[in-house]
């Protein structure tokens, strides 16, 4: 589905990364090489995982709160 919309690839890229959670956040390139800050680069308060960057951050919240 994300791939037959007529929007330009970049962002069905992006999207697509999204949706399979391996965007590279702090979590995932933990995965790869350890001993990297985990911390989230907005808030600086929690682990920075794809659903804290998107949904849950205090300052995505914000950014979302502007769209709806
Ligand atoms: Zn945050």
């Amino acid at each position: 589905m994300i791939w037959r919309t007529e929007i330009p690839y970049k962002v069905n890229y992006f999207t697509w990364l999204l949706a399979k959670q391996a965007i590279l956040t702090h979590e995932n390139l933990n995965k790869r090489k350890p001993n990297l800050c985990s911390s989230c680069y907005l808030c600086e308060e929690q682990v920075e995982t794809v659903n804290h960057l998107f949904l849950h951050c205090k300052w995505t919240d914000q950014l979302w709160q502007m769209f709806i």
